[in-house]
């Protein structure tokens, strides 16, 4: 990690060019490197020696994008996935068998709802969700003999509940497992979970740090601080022989590295959701800006929030930076200089004038997005939440009404005024 501030680990973290390199970080376009003895590629394949031998392994733009969020994040390690959806279910199966389970907050993106509550299920992976809310005693209570892991967003999309993040450290911890934080919407710029008791963050890169609404991508980062050998028997992935590597020890052999070696080493080698490296290209340039775009994000969705409060036409308003949201408490605990772009709301006509309003909306647009430069709406109950019966949509904090809107970086007065003609 270097000793930089975040703005300037945004430009300069993760690529360094030597004497008369490429000044911008080059695109490796490339599926394969060359070496002129056949021994040495034999060590690389046998993670005896570090390089470069096959992109769905490893690639140097991706490892130089990588190395930037993780310095961001303040992480040992990290790797970028092909999506979002890939990142968190990478973060699981790194350390999760079938007969395993795993604790959920509840409050999720629809997708990963899917994928801890049905996919991994038919794997033989069980979850358990439960309120964000929750006493302690019912944190205790959802833990079983085969947990493996805990897992919740930091800003729950599109509920907007903030995850109080010590009190699910500190339960996955008093339980011996891994506490995995989301950390999409707040992103390093508002939020370093690890500072608060996380052992491993995701991304999708879709969001903030691309920005730009251009690549879909992923992210997972290691803290480096959950020991896997304190627990060994809950961890035999990482803490005894993986054959397919002539029986190397993960812990073993790569320290505080061994979590994202393993999830490179066995997940990328047999699943391979990587990211191209021109996406990758798109995200550091992406990234060299979240310091800038992040805090206008913040600044217009708390406008636009308080313009709404105050609308006879409007039901209600969730922005957790905005004084009176049920989570203003814990926003200003863990994110005080801002939580996200991102805003909901409801109106008073309900579902049907949710749509038509939408339908109004000139500058501002409907898709299927959220976290770039431009602002958009969605309605998640018609749209990316519609696989959801009214219980889940309830558990995952989706009311009916509510209308997804995320903030953009143009100016306010012209979000706004898009805004009030659609209304009217
Ligand atoms: C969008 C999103 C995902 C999924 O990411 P993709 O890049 O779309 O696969 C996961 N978690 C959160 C919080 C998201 O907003």
């Amino acid at each position: 990690m270097s000793n930089y501030k975040t703005e300037t680990k945004c430009i300069q973290s993760g690529y360094e060019p030597g004497n008369g390199e490429a000044r911008v970080l080059p695109i490796y376009q490339s599926t394969t490197f060359r070496y002129t003895s056949s021994e040495q590629m034999g060590r690389l394949f046998d993670l005896e020696e570090s390089g470069y031998f096959y992109t769905r392994l490893q690639n140097p733009t991706n490892d130089a994008v990588a190395a930037k969020i993780c310095d961001l994040e303040g992480g040992v390690a990290a790797m970028l996935t092909s999506s979002g959806q890939a990142a968190n279910f990478y973060a699981i199966m790194n350390i999760v068998e079938a007969g395993d389970h795993i604790v959920c907050a509840s409050a999720l993106y629809g997708g990963t709802y899917n994928l801890y509550a049905h996919t991994i299920k038919k794997m033989g992976v069980e979850a358990t969700f439960v309120d964000p809310e929750c006493t302690q005693e019912e944190l205790d209570a959802a833990f079983q003999e085969n947990t493996k892991a805990v897992f919740g967003e930091i800003i729950a999309n599109p509920a907007l509940v903030v995850l109080d993040l010590e009190k699910f450290a500190n339960a996955a911890h008093a339980h011996g497992v891994p506490f995995i934080v989301d950390n999409t919407f707040a992103t390093p710029i508002n939020c370093r979970p690890f500072e608060w008791g996380a052992d491993i963050v995701t991304h999708s890169t879709t969001k903030y740090m691309d920005g730009h609404a251009a690549c879909v991508g992923g992210a997972i980062v290691d803290s480096g601080n959950f020991d896997w050998e304190t627990h060994k028997e809950k961890f035999p992935g990482l803490t005894t022989p993986d054959e397919t590597y002539h029986g190397i020890v993960y812990t073993e052999k790569f320290g505080k590295g061994a979590y994202i070696t393993k999830a490179t080493a066995q997940l990328m080698r047999d699943l391979g959701s990587i990211q191209s490296p021109q996406n990758a290209f798109l995200l550091n340039i992406g990234l060299e800006t979240l310091h800038l775009r992040v805090p206008r994000h913040c600044e217009n969705a708390v406008k636009v929030a308080e313009y709404l409060k105050n609308h006879e036409k409007v039901a209600w308003v969730r922005c957790p930076s905005l004084p009176g949201d049920k989570y203003y408490d814990l926003a200003q605990k863990y994110m005080p200089n801002g939580t996200c772009g991102v805003i909901t709301f409801g109106l008073k006509g309900g579902r049907d004038a949710a749509v038509e309003m939408m339908d109004r909306l000139k500058m501002v647009a409907i898709v299927t997005h959220v976290a770039d430069a431009r602002s958009c709406v969605l309605h998640p109950a018609s749209h990316t939440h519609r696989q959801m019966n009214d219980k889940e949509l309830v558990e995952a904090g989706v009311q009916p009404d509510l209308i997804r809107f995320s903030v953009g970086i143009e100016n306010i007065e012209d979000i706004i005024a898009d805004v009030e003609q659609a209304l009217r």
